[in-house]
């Protein structure tokens, strides 16, 4: 029997089962394969699709969403299916809450779909907090005394627990995870609170704030004070070249390649392509985040090639990624990350609208902060700077593993399992996402998928590149399987 242990049975974790299921159908095993996946909470959500506030939703529109990969409408299909689910359909962007239901009846169809009678997948319910490698194999040990033998064993955990600011923890009126909904409600309805962070996971925390009736002011803090930009409602195609071009940039280059290269790539593509792109309004202190936001609601119900073309660049960017040299990697998070990341993953106008009103009833701020002013300062010397009785960390998860904050990790790390890579995440081979230690030799037939391979891939925080990632490894396992296979055959002949 061949053993495959999936840890972390969120989109990741059921697409790897999905893709798993397709892939080993094909072989010709005599041996069984029996998949199992460990999962401490609930099947197919993960922390993005747990959430059980109905005003959470989700960044995409709703016909993009679809966990088949042949079919990106099958979310939107499964919602129009459901007589009982009362949905806006000319909402694009639906609750997360409702695409956390659908990922779950999804993983139940995948966990029951047995394509042949040699392959099985079982679900246990458990959370992993150590793996060791044996002389032949994996043992998985689980909170509950549980000990799993594997012959493969995939981590797609994703990244929970935020590990910026760690000196703050133990002040009482310092949260340090917005996802955490008891902490947020104990904040008194009239407090004042600071958000550390403008992007789409503070968006979040505000409305969780006000879904819970908060009064009080709110103030996001960030680097930049800018929020993500206002997606486009006109969904008109555009079909940009941005990734010919990128691919023509990558082939010219190879080892030379540089960010500033890439940027003026997109930058020309999108002049081409008739559309308008201000990267300079972070430089511009005379606009308010109030303004441009204002411009943004208008904007977006006109057509924005540039957000079609920054789009369309997901085809390619993780091969760029993967290109560029370590030092233009390091120079990118240093100086654009943030950037990149306000044009490139837009808020729903919904969500615009809902902060445009608080603006307006003078319950919302957002402020420029030096990140050096965070970094050196005492929790209650940011408290009183910011004037806020509260705290809550809203910045976008660390992906630094070394301080991720559970057992697996640090007993990974410390068992040399895994290395750090230096852009956030595991170390891991870009094709295969087989991990590898500290001198880069694999980690054999132990594989990472999701977020945790940001460092490697970049382009991790989507539904769609995950899945995509996927297949990816399910290629890699397979391919490791039949060889095993044919050495064994090989061995068996010569022993007969
Ligand atoms: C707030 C938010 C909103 C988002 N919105 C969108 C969107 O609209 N569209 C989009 O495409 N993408 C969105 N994303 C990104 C999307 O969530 C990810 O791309 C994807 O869902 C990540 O899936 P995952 O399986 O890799 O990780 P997760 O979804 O985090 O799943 C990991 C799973 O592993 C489990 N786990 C962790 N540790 C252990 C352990 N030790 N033992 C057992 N189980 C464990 C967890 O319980 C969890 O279920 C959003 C992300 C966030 C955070």
């Amino acid at each position: 029997m061949i053993n495959i242990v999936i840890v972390g049975g969120g989109v990741s974790g059921i697409a790897l089962l999905k893709a798993l299921k397709e892939d080993a159908n094909h072989l010709s095993l005599k041996s069984l394969i029996k998949i199992t996946i460990i999962e401490k909470k609930t099947i197919g959500t993960g922390l993005a699709f747990s959430t059980n506030i109905p005003t959470h939703i989700i960044n995409m529109p709703a016909q993009t969403m679809g966990f088949s990969k042949s079919d990106k409408s099958d979310f939107h299909k499964w919602c129009a299916s459901k007589e009982h689910i009362q949905i806006n359909h000319n909402s694009t962007y639906l609750a997360r809450k409702l695409y956390g239901k659908y990922l779950e009846e999804v993983s139940e169809k995948i966990l029951l779909n047995t394509p042949s009678s040699t392959i099985v997948s079982t679900v246990l319910k458990d959370e992993v907090q150590a793996i060791v490698r044996e002389e032949i194999g994996f043992t998985v040990y689980c909170m509950n005394h549980a000990e799993v033998k594997a012959d493969y064993v995939i981590l797609a955990i994703g990244i929970e627990n935020t590990t910026s600011y760690l000196n703050w923890e133990n002040d009482a009126n310092y949260i340090k995870s917005p996802w955490c909904s008891e902490k947020l409600n104990k904040i008194p309805k009239n407090d004042s609170v600071a958000i550390l962070g403008s992007g789409l996971t503070a968006i979040d925390t505000v409305i969780s704030l006000i879904h819970q009736g908060h009064q009080g002011k709110i103030k996001l803090f960030s680097r930049n004070g800018l929020l993500p930009r206002v997606q486009s409602t006109i969904p008109t195609p555009h079909k940009s070249s941005i990734e010919q071009k990128l691919r023509a940039l990558l082939n010219e280059s190879m080892s030379k390649l540089t960010f500033k290269e890439v940027f003026r790539v997109i930058i020309t593509t999108i002049r081409e392509e008739s559309g308008l792109l201000d990267w300079t309004l972070h430089r511009r202190p005379s606009i308010t985040p109030q303004q441009i936001l204002q411009n943004d609601i208008i904007d977006s119900s006109k057509t924005l090639i540039w957000q079609q073309v920054l789009a369309q660049s997901t085809a390619v960017i993780c091969d760029i990624w993967h290109a560029l040299p370590h030092s233009e990697r390091m120079l990118f998070d240093k100086h654009l990350k943030s950037l990149w990341m306000t044009n490139r993953h837009p808020m729903p106008k919904e969500n615009a609208l809902f902060l445009l009103n608080l603006f307006e009833n003078k319950q919302l701020e957002v402020m420029r902060l030096c990140k050096s002013i965070t970094d050196k300062m005492e929790f209650q010397t940011f408290k009183e700077y910011a004037d806020c009785s509260w705290v809550i960390n809203g910045t976008n998860v660390s992906e630094d593993i070394t301080q991720i904050q559970s057992p697996l990790m640090k007993q990974l790390i410390e068992s040399h399992m895994i290395h750090p890579h230096i852009n956030g995440g595991i170390n891991s081979d870009y094709a295969t996402h087989e991990a590898s230690d500290v001198f880069g030799q694999k980690t054999k037939n132990f594989f990472v998928l999701g977020q945790l391979t940001r460092g490697v891939h970049f382009y991790t925080n989507a539904v769609e590149q995950n899945i995509s990632h996927a297949y990816n490894v399910s290629n890699a396992i397979i391919y490791n399987i039949e060889k095993q296979d044919k050495i064994n055959k090989k061995y068996n002949q010569q022993h007969l």
